[in-house]
Order: C-alpha cells, then structure tokens, then sequence
C-alpha cells in the first residue's frame, strides 16, 4: 500500500518539520557534490509553494554527540538559499529557544529555517522520546523525505512521527519506495538484478531476498571469485571471501533449484597488482595462467552476453561495479553495462555510490529511470527488510 504523500496534507499556514537527508560531503567550508540537497528541492518548493513555513533537519556525517564545526550544517543553508534564491535562515540549535526564534524570524520572510546537525546531540541517534518531543513542538505536520536515512530509527526519522498528529513522505522518499517497491512486489517481467563490488557479504541479505523475485541475477566484480571458489576455479590473488565460500555454493544450488538463471563471468581482466599501468591480460575464466594475478574487470566476451541478458529485461536492478572502475583499464565491464541498463526500455533502478558515479561517467544518468540517493537504505530495502523511517508514516 502507498504510503500518505505530502501532497496529502494541508501546509498553507502551517509549520511543516521536514526531515531531509543533507549529509553532503563538505571540505573546509565547501560543498563538494550537492545531489543531496537538489535531490530534496521537489518536496521543499511544493512546501513553500503551499504556503509553509519549512522547518528542515539533516544530519551530517558522524558527530560524537555534541556540536563541532566541522560537522555544522551551516554552509548546506548558504547553498539551499542560492538554489532556492530565497533567504534560509540557519538555526544554530535543532531544539529549545535558538530553534524556535530562528523559526518565528523565518515566518516573518523567507520562510525556510535549517536547523543545525540533529546529531549534535545524542539522543538523536538513542531516538529518546523528550528529544523526539522537542523535536515535534517546533512543527505541526512531519514530512520525511529522507530516504537515505530512512534504515534507522532515529528521533528525526522515527521518533517524530509518533508524536505529531500528521505525517507524510516526500517527493524523494516516496518515489524511493514506490519504484523499489514495484520492483519487489510486481516487477514487468523478466526481471534482472546486477549485482558487484567489492563483497558478497555486504549484499549476501540482497542475493538471497532477489534470488527468489528475479528471473536473472547477474553477478560481477570481486564478488565473482568467492562463487568462483566454490567451484573449484582458480582465482589466484583475487579478492575472495573464505567464510562465504560455502554460502555461495548454497545460493548457487538455490538459484539452480529455483529456476533463476545465475550468471557468472566466463572471462575477466586480471593483473599483478590493483593500480593504474600495470600490464593486463584478459583470460577464460577457469585458465590456470592466472597464476598470483587478481581479477579486476569483467571480459568483453562476459560484457557481451550480460549486455543481452539486460537487453531483454522490462525491469532492472543494479548496485555496484562490475571491476575496479576507478581505474580506466579496468572499467570496460562496468561501462558496458552501464549502457546496456540505459537502453533498457522497462524501469531501470540504480543504487549505491559507485554504480551511480559509474552510469554518470558514462553520461548515461539521464537515461535511468530511478537512481537512489540512499546506498544503506537502498541495500536494506532491497533486501527485504522494513526501513523504520518508512513504517512509521501512515499509508494513504
Ligand atoms: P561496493 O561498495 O561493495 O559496491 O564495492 C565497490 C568497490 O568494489 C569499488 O571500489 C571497486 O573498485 C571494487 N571492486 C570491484 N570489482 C573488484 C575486483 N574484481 N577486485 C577488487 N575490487 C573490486
């Protein structure tokens, strides 16, 4: 069921507390990539466009409970007021008399407050419920579009909603869950998820989650070796996980048993070390000249035959590279498939980082149907389980 949509609720003339995900990478003082706080400008112009006064909070990066400047939010308010060309007045405090002046100051012009890191304090994260009141007692209604921390029960993503009397998604969040969620649930067929990086084990809850929803699970980066492993190939140096070598013998046997074609590498890029330079050499997979060489890129013949397979696909899934893509010599494979999702007719989805910078690179992006700004929330959706941020708004 369709959770309740901020378009929903009756903002004119209200105090509308809007949970946004701002942890935007910040060097001394600069904003270096501000997807983020773009990604979120929908749900914050429809807000002030009904008639709101806007209340945001954010956290950024990983405070040890107290406020320090490094950490302070104060130049993402500088960066909204110049995309949104109106003033946003920051709030040096998330709660208490300095948030609730900035917010009386912002209701006189403007109409935007940011308030500082919510996780200048540490009942934030502990989701303590008097913080969590604080919290609400600026606002009337709650909105959250902050799908990227939408995992974790929090006072501002979880808390909140419990003691306010109406409460909402976004435009993000709820576009977050609804593609997602299509795709979990009643995907177009056939169905086909990408999967790579670095570990098994970081998406080993996703593998078995889509194992049983896909028609096709493409597997591709370090991940291959540890199947590899399990089938007696040799991998040389490359990167594999012992303790998941059994694991993947099982998931294999599942795929097999449940019909779901698992795809595997038939030949790969491999080299003595990790590093631009070095002498290359693409091999069958299974070629014992090897040696102590790592894998670092799918082959153009693996490539090929993935690209067909996403080709036929209505519906697509991809989270992480196919090789070490940071590296042009080893970024072939991920390229490849970047392209091959673009051209994807159906609905394509995109999650975490690299997958995302990988189909920018290509300058394919615009050819995606979804790409999802939370990488944590995103695996854990995907890999079936409830995300507290999104359970705790009401349905529509
Ligand atoms: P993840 O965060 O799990 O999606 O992993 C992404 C990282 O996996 C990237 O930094 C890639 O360079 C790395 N990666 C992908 N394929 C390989 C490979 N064959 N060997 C080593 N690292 C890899």
């Amino acid at each position: 069921m369709a959770t309740r949509s901020i378009t929903d609720l009756a903002l004119r003339g209200r105090r509308v507390f809007m949970r946004v995900d701002f942890n935007v990478p910040i060097k001394n003082g600069v904003i270096k990539d501000d997807t983020r706080i773009r990604a979120s400008l929908p749900s914050i112009t429809y807000a002030l466009e009904q008639g709101a006064t806007l209340i945001l909070a954010s956290h950024l990066g990983r405070p040890k409970g107290g406020p320090s400047p490094e950490f302070s939010l104060k130049p993402v308010a500088t960066r909204l007021s110049e995309l949104l060309g109106r003033e946003v007045v920051f709030a040096d405090d998330c709660i208490g008399p300095v948030a609730e002046a900035a917010i009386a100051q912002a209701a006189q012009a403007g109409h935007v407050v940011l308030l500082e890191n919510v996780r200048f304090h540490a009942e934030e994260e502990k989701n303590v419920p008097a913080f969590a009141q604080q919290l609400a007692a600026l606002a009337d209604v709650y909105v959250n579009d902050a799908f990227g921390s939408a995992h974790r029960a929090h006072a501002s993503t979880e808390g909140i909603a419990h003691l306010v009397t109406e409460s909402a998604a976004g435009f993000l969040m709820a576009a977050e869950v609804s593609y997602m969620g299509k795709a979990l649930t009643s995907p177009d067929r056939p169905f086909v998820a990408i999967l790579g990086g670095a570990k098994v084990s970081d998406k080993l809850e996703v593998i078995e989650n889509l194992l049983g929803k896909v028609d096709a699970l493409i597997i591709g980066g370090a991940m291959a070796y540890t199947f590899f492993k399990a089938n007696d190939v040799p991998v040389g140096k490359s990167l594999v996980e012992a303790d998941l070598v059994d694991t993947a013998r099982d998931l294999q046997a599942r795929a097999k048993a449940q019909g779901v074609q698992l795809l595997l590498p038939t030949d790969h890029v491999v080299a003595e070390k990790l590093e631009a330079g070095v002498p290359v050499e693409t091999l069958t997979v299974g070629d014992p000249a090897i040696g102590e060489r790592m894998g670092l890129d799918i082959g153009p013949e693996t490539a090929k035959r993935y690209a067909d397979v996403i080709a036929s696909a209505k519906t697509v899934v991809w989270n992480g590279p196919m090789g070490v893509f940071e590296i042009d010599a080893f970024a072939k494979g991920t390229n490849a498939v970047a392209e091959a999702v673009a051209s994807v007719s159906g609905t394509t989805i995109i999650g975490g980082g690299d997958s995302i910078s990988a189909v920018t690179k290509a300058g394919v992006a615009s050819r995606i149907s979804h790409i999802s700004t939370g990488g944590g929330a995103s695996l854990e959706f995907l890999g079936g389980r409830t995300l507290p941020g999104v359970a705790v708004l009401p349905t529509a």
